[in-house]
């Protein structure tokens, strides 16, 4: 089992490279983003919590996010029974329940604290973080796809303002997280201003060597 962080300012592409390897691969998709999402649909007092935080371009507490990602991580890959814990859109979707390979975590950490909290989560799950996936995408770039996505989506935080704090908190507090990787020798940074299926067998090529480095040990 392989764990792997795809890691990216806002707009370079996370979301959609982690589904399409998480298809690819079967893996699980873990994505902190969608997870506060899911809570603001739901309603639920976290959602309405982390919904104002979100509105505003600013990073929801950890005391929210890392409960999420706790829960998703345990719940959905180390269950004694994992193909009881199994969604029913995996179910349906593939006709019969599966036991992922992998993981892929998106939208976490994005803090050098976050980095740190995620290895103990691992330690606890006895894995690790084999790889961080990091997608470099140029500051205008970014800023054009947001304004892009903001026109088809409707997600409140894709403002022109709210757009940019969320640079600046990336600026900020996610990219030294870059550091924190680099120094462990787990990093490798990906051109991720090409087209998404050049970037896609990009990172697919890096997954099948960790894979392989893993194998061999
Ligand atoms: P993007 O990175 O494209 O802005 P995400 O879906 O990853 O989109 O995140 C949307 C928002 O959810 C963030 O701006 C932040 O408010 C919140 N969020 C997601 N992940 C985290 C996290 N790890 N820590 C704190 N806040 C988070």
């Amino acid at each position: 089992m392989i764990n792997i962080v795809i890691f990216g300012a806002p707009g370079a592409g996370k979301g959609t490279q982690a589904q399409l390897l998480a298809e690819k691969f079967d893996f699980l998709h873990i994505s902190t983003g969608d997870l506060l999402r899911q809570e603001v649909a739901m309603g639920t007092p976290v959602g309405l919590r982390a919904k104002a935080i979100m509105d505003r371009g600013d990073l929801v507490g950890d005391d929210i996010v890392v409960a999420l990602l706790g829960r998703a991580l345990e719940t959905r890959s180390t269950h004694p029974n994992p193909e009881a814990q199994l969604d029913q859109w995996d179910v349906e979707r593939k006709g019969m329940p599966r036991r992922p390979e992998g993981c892929i975590i998106d939208g976490f950490p994005r803090t050098v604290q976050q980095a740190q909290t995620l290895e103990f989560l691992m330690r606890k799950l006895k894995r690790t973080i084999d790889c961080v996936v990091a997608i470099d995408v140029p500051r205008d770039e970014l800023v054009r796809r947001i304004h892009e996505r903001a026109a088809i989506s409707n997600r409140s935080d894709d403002t022109a303002d709210v757009i940019r704090h969320r640079i600046e908190e990336y600026d900020l507090k996610t990219k030294p997280v870059l550091d924190y990787y680099k120094v462990s020798g787990r990093l490798v940074t990906v051109d991720g201003s090409e087209e998404i299926s050049r970037t896609n067998n990009r990172i697919c090529q890096i997954i099948n060597l960790v894979s392989h480095l893993k194998n061999e040990r």
